[in-house]
C-alpha cells in the first residue's frame, strides 16, 4: 500500500485535479490518497469563523456564498458526465447548507471546527467523482469514520489502526481518497490535526496500514536546502534521515507539518516529498539508510519567547531546574531551546497562551526577563560533536547578528541558535552564502 498526499496547491484549480489523478493513476498498487483543501479555501474558512465570531454575519455569508460559486464553477468544469455532476451538486448544496445553518445560529468552538473541516471533506468529494470517470475504481472513504485524536489532542494510533483496517475491509478498490487535517476528539466531535496537518494525517495513516511508503506531493521539488520563501538559490535535497527531517520540520520547515515525520519514523516507512507540477524531478527521500552530511539544510521557526530566569540562590542548588519544569509542565507548555548558566536559565517557548501564568509562578525564583518576536534557526546534519570545524563554519559569517541563544549538544543532527526575527532573513542569507554558495551554484 502507498499513501499518496496532496496539499492545497496540487488540488488548487480543476487542471491541478487532473493533474493530481494522473499521477495516481501512474502509480502502481493499492493505495490511499490524501486530500487537502483547494488551496485559499481553509484561510477564507477561518475568516468566515472570525466574522461568525465577531457577529459579522452578513460578511460572513458573503463569503459562504461566493465560496459555493466557486465550488460550482470548479465542478462544471472537472465533472463531465450530467449522472456525476448531478451528484457534485447535490454535495455542494448539502455543505453550503452546513455553512448557513452555522451562520444562522449563536457561535461556539464545535461550529468552529465544522467550518474548518469543509474544506477537505468538499475536495475529496470531488476528486472522487472525477476519479471515478476517469478510473472507476475508486471509493471515498471518511477520515471521521477513523482519525481520532484523545484528551490532550494526540493521535490514538491503535483505535485509527483498528477503525480503518475494518474500514478498508469493506471494500474492494485499488483507489481509495479520504481527506487530511480532519479528525474527531474524544468527544466525538468533528476537530483537526491544526494548520498543515494534512501531512500528519498521511504519515498516520501510513503507519496504521504499515504502507510501504508515504509520498507527499506539493508545489516544490522536495525538502530544499533553505527556506526558499527567504533565500534565492536554495536547492533540492535529496535525501534526509528521519532526525533531520524531523528536526527541519518542527523548526519551521513549511513543507512538512511539524509532527509529521514521527509515526514515519517510528514505523520505518520512509517518505517521498515530490512535485505534483514537475513529477519527472527526483524529489527528497527521507529514510534511515540517508548517506550522511556535515550540513544537510536550515530552517527557521518565528514566534518564539525566550525567558530568563536569573537567581543566586541556583548557584549550586540541586532541584532548581526541577522546579522550573515543574511550572512549564503544569501549564502544558512545551520547551524548545534551553540554555544554562551557574546563576540563570534561559529557555524558549512557542505558545504563549500561558505566558502571564507562567511569569508569576517563575517569580518567586528570582528575577525574570521575557523578550519576544525572536526566531530559532535549526541547522540541521550530521553534526557529531568531535566533527571539527562545524561552529565555526557556522558563526564565522554571523560576526554582526546579535544571537540570543545557543543550543548544540543535545543531539547529532541539530544546531539551533536564537536571533531576533528582524534579522531572521539576513541570516538565512548569510548562512546559504557560507554553508552551501558552491553547492548552491553546482544545483542552478
Ligand atoms: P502544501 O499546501 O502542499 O501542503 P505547503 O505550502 O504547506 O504545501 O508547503 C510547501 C511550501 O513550503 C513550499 O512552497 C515552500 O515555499 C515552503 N518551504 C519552506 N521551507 C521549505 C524547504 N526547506 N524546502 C521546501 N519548501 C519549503
Ligand atoms: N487545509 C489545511 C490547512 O490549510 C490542512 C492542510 O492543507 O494541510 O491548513
Ligand atoms: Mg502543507
Amino acid at each position: 500500500m502507498i499513501v499518496l498526499k496532496f496539499g492545497g496547491t496540487s488540488v488548487g484549480s480543476v487542471e491541478n485535479f487532473r493533474k493530481v489523478a494522473q499521477i495516481v493513476q501512474s502509480t502502481a498498487g493499492e493505495k490511499i490518497v490524501v486530500l487537502s483543501a483547494m488551496s485559499g479555501v481553509t484561510n477564507t474558512l477561518v475568516r468566515i469563523t472570525d466574522l461568525l465570531k465577531t457577529s459579522s454575519v452578513e460578511e460572513a455569508l458573503v463569503l459562504i456564498h461566493r465560496l459555493n460559486e466557486k465550488y460550482l464553477e470548479v465542478a462544471k468544469d472537472l465533472i463531465a458526465s450530467d449522472d456525476n455532476y448531478f451528484k457534485a451538486q447535490i454535495v455542494l448544496k448539502r455543505h453550503h447548507e452546513v455553512l448557513l445553518t452555522i451562520a444562522s445560529e449563536p457561535f461556539s468552538g464545535k461550529n468552529e471546527k465544522t467550518i474548518m473541516a469543509q474544506g477537505e471533506l468538499i475536495s475529496t468529494n470531488l476528486f472522487q467523482l472525477y476519479m471515478d470517470e476517469v478510473d472507476g475504481n475508486s471509493v471515498l472513504l471518511s477520515a471521521l469514520d477513523f482519525m481520532q485524536i484523545d484528551q490532550h489532542a494526540e493521535p490514538r494510533t491503535e483505535v485509527i489502526q483498528n477503525r480503518l483496517s475494518k474500514v478498508l475491509a469493506n471494500h474492494s478498490a485499488r483507489t481509495f481518497i479520504t481527506q487530511g487535517f480532519i479528525c474527531r476528539n474524544i468527544n466525538n466531535e468533528i476537530d483537526n490535526l491544526n494548520r498543515g496537518g494534512s501531512d500528519y494525517s498521511a504519515s498516520l495513516i501510513g503507519a496504521a496500514v504499515q504502507a510501504d511508503q508515504i509520498q507527499i506531493w506539493t508545489d516544490i521539488d522536495g525538502m530544499h536546502n533553505n527556506d526558499p520563501r527567504f533565500v534565492d538559490h536554495t536547492f533540492s535535497v535529496e535525501e534526509l534521515s528521519f532526525d533531520e527531517a524531523a528536526e527541519l520540520a518542527y523548526f519551521g520547515a513549511k513543507i512538512l507539518h511539524p509532527q509529521s515525520i514521527i509515526p514515519a519514523q517510528e514505523n520505518n516507512i520512509p517518505v517521498l516529498l515530490k512535485n505534483t507540477f514537475k513529477p519527472e524531478s527526483k524529489g527528497t527521500l527521507i529514510h534511515n539508510r540517508a548517506r550522511t552530511k556535515k550540513i544537510r539544510a536550515i530552517a527557521a521557526k518565528d514566534n518564539i519567547t525566550a525567558i530568563k530566569i536569573k537567581s543566586y540562590r541556583m548557584l549550586m542548588a540541586y532541584g532548581f531546574l526541577k522546579k522550573v519544569f515543574d511550572v512549564f509542565e503544569q501549564h502544558k507548555t512545551s520547551i524548545d531551546m534551553i540554555t544554562t548558566s551557574e546563576v540563570a536559565v534561559s529557555l524558549t517557548i512557542d505558545n504563549t497562551s500561558k505566558l502571564e501564568a507562567i511569569k508569576n509562578e517563575l517569580q518567586g525564583f528570582g528575577n525574570i526577563e521575557v523578550d519576544s518576536d525572536l526566531s530559532i534557526i535549526c541547522i540541521a546534519g550530521d553534526l557529531a560533536q568531535n566533527k571539527k570545524g562545524i561552529t565555526s563554519a557556522i558563526f564565522n559569517g554571523l560576526r554582526d547578528i546579535p544571537i540570543r541563544m545557543i543550543s548544540y549538544g543535545g543531539s547529532n543532527y541539530n544546531l539551533s541558535f536564537l536571533v531576533k526575527t528582524s534579522d531572521k532573513i539576513s541570516v538565512l542569507n548569510i548562512l546559504n552564502e557560507g554553508l552551501f554558495a558552491e553547492l548552491a551554484l553546482e544545483a542552478i
